[in-house]
């Protein structure tokens, strides 16, 4: 079954035909996907989506995943927050975690693709395996202001690449090798955004008790401290006090945060005793969160920083209203109050879901406005097309002149 035929009513026939036109260019070819984690966040969500539409178009796509303790997640995940501009004390001896197992992930990862993709800073150091091959560093976090110990020790690595994909252009950073500006995409074909039936919505929101007789406000995210939860608990409270509503904070854990267990304690002492609140832990089921997005009133994503935000294009896609943070990709996503509204501040997001829930029709205006947007800018169509482009790109860079 072509899975990208299905695409034709959504975006429409020429641009389907643009992607079989470009894969014939690239037929055979071998692309690696390496990353360090097969569950959670979403670098593994688009990896899930991406590979099979590559292989739909006779793009040999692959995925590995590098192998690593406690200690080196530990480490990359103090790497993470750094490269955000998190103030985090990286020692010799995490630099020295990281070497040592990415040394074993060199000895035992078997490098295959002619085009190797290492996404985010964990498997960087593969990078001593380049041959012939072309090698693609795909940056997922905003590096515009890091710490500066984390950036020169990657930057070990990131020259040696052929070239660097960051979401946005204000991610990046003056590199010597030459750099994509590729945002992420979400598929309206998968379990997680496909249009559900009013009994399968109803059924997800009996399964885990959620009572429907209010407003909901909803954050669909890891719990991880730059996501905010607790933020996200002020917000209901400020909203709570004019307008009765619940909210559902609902995330799995990443297979490689240590923090998560903290955040989640963190959260449920915030919360306290209000059974307004639901806390789910829902790892990787895809059509509860499809379900629960599409039972919201209004979706918030008050991170303090972001990657790209998948989940803010998911919402939208669902022509929700979102309240988001003016952080990372998501100003992509939000053109402030045409596509949703973005907020700085607590009491700011507090303003903007009221606004919203009080009034219903400029809350539906601003969803299907997101929609439209998401649809001419953050379907996996567009990605796929930047990608292959971007692969093409490799085998024509002579002659180009880096700044
Ligand atoms: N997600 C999920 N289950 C959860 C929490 C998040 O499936 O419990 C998904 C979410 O729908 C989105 C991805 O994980 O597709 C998160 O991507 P995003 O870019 O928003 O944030 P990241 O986790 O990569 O920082």
């Amino acid at each position: 079954m072509s899975r990208l035929n299905e695409y034709i009513p959504i975006v429409g026939q020429p641009i389907i035909d643009d992607l079989k036109l470009l894969a014939g260019k690239l037929q055979g070819k071998v692309v690696q996907n390496i990353n360090y984690t097969p569950v959670g966040g979403g670098v593994t969500e688009i990896l899930n989506i991406m590979i099979p539409y590559l292989q739909e178009l006779v793009i040999i796509a692959r995925w590995d995943v590098i192998k690593g303790g406690d200690k080196f997640f530990a480490v990359t995940k103090k790497f993470h927050n750094a490269l955000h501009g998190r103030a985090e004390n990286i020692t010799e001896d995490d630099l020295k975690i990281f070497m040592q197992t990415s040394q074993s992930n060199l000895a035992e990862l078997d490098i295959y693709g002619d085009i190797v993709f290492i996404h985010d800073p964990q498997p960087i150091a593969l990078i001593a395996k380049k041959t012939s091959n072309k090698w693609i560093w795909r940056c997922h976090v905003d590096v515009s202001e890091p710490q500066q110990k984390v950036w020169d020790f990657l930057m070990e690595f990131i020259p040696r690449y052929d070239s660097a994909v960051f979401s946005a252009p204000s991610f990046s950073r003056p590199l010597p090798v030459r750099q994509f500006l590729i945002p992420p995409s979400i598929d309206p074909l998968s379990d997680k955004n496909k249009e559900l039936s009013r009994e399968t919505i109803d059924g997800v929101l009996k399964k885990y008790g959620i009572l429907k007789d209010k407003p909901l406000i909803t954050q669909i995210s890891r719990f991880d401290r730059l996501k905010d939860p607790v933020g996200v608990i002020e917000v209901y409270k400020r909203v709570k006090k004019y307008i009765d509503c619940r909210l559902i904070l609902a995330g799995g854990t990443a297979a490689d945060d240590p923090e998560s267990v903290q955040v989640l304690e963190e959260v449920r002492e915030r919360a306290g005793k209000d059974k307004d609140i639901y806390i789910l832990l829902l790892p990787q089921n895809d059509i509860d969160v499809n379900a629960l997005q599409r039972a919201s009133d209004v979706i918030l994503q008050k991170s303090l920083r972001e990657g790209f935000g998948l989940t803010v294009s998911e919402a939208l896609w669902k022509a929700k209203p979102v309240v988001a943070s003016h952080v990372g990709g998501i100003p992509l996503q939000i053109k402030n109050k045409y596509s949703g509204l973005l907020c700085r501040s607590i009491d700011g997001a507090a303003f903007s879901v009221k606004q919203l829930l009080n009034n219903p029709e400029y809350a539906r205006k601003m969803g299907e406005n997101g929609r439209e947007h998401v649809r001419n800018n953050f379907l996996l169509t567009r990605h796929l097309k930047d990608y292959m482009l971007l692969f093409l790109s490799l085998y024509h860079a002579e002659d180009v002149v880096y700044l």
